[in-house]
């Protein structure tokens, strides 16, 4: 068996990154939250901008569920981002939760709070799926 966890400097570059991530995340959800708000003080009846918004009834209750469901995916990434950065203080971060072998480095420079390898996030969505 190799190492067992990444080293200090890996893991404080992975920290920084994770938390740049949730400072984005954080703000993606406060803009979803606002719009979500205006959409909903529309609703109760602002006359003056009521005959304009008319017209796009239809477009502001789609806008708002894709509103809902961004909201819902940014909580579960939020989510999964406090739990990386706790698995960075705890040194386990990098290790595939399931096989226990390190996730690759090209996996997480592009998902940084993967918990999976490859082979077993690939497994875990079919049995979501059945
Ligand atoms: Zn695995």
């Amino acid at each position: 068996m190799p190492e067992k966890q990444l080293s200090d400097e890996v893991l404080k570059e992975y920290e920084s990154i994770l938390l740049e991530e949730k400072r984005i995340t954080l703000e993606v959800i406060s803009d979803i939250g606002l719009a979500q708000k205006k959409g909903s003080k529309d609703g109760t009846g602002d006359l003056s901008s009521y005959s304009i918004h008319l017209a796009d009834q239809g477009t502001d209750t789609i806008e708002m569920e894709k509103n809902a469901y961004l909201g819902e995916e940014q909580l579960k990434k939020l989510r999964a981002i406090n739990f990386s950065l706790r698995k960075i203080y705890e040194k386990t971060f990098g290790i595939c939760e399931i096989c226990g072998i390190f996730i690759p480095n090209e996996r997480l420079r592009i998902i940084p709070y993967a918990r999976f390898c490859v082979d077993c996030e690939a497994k875990e969505q079919k049995n979501k799926k059945r």
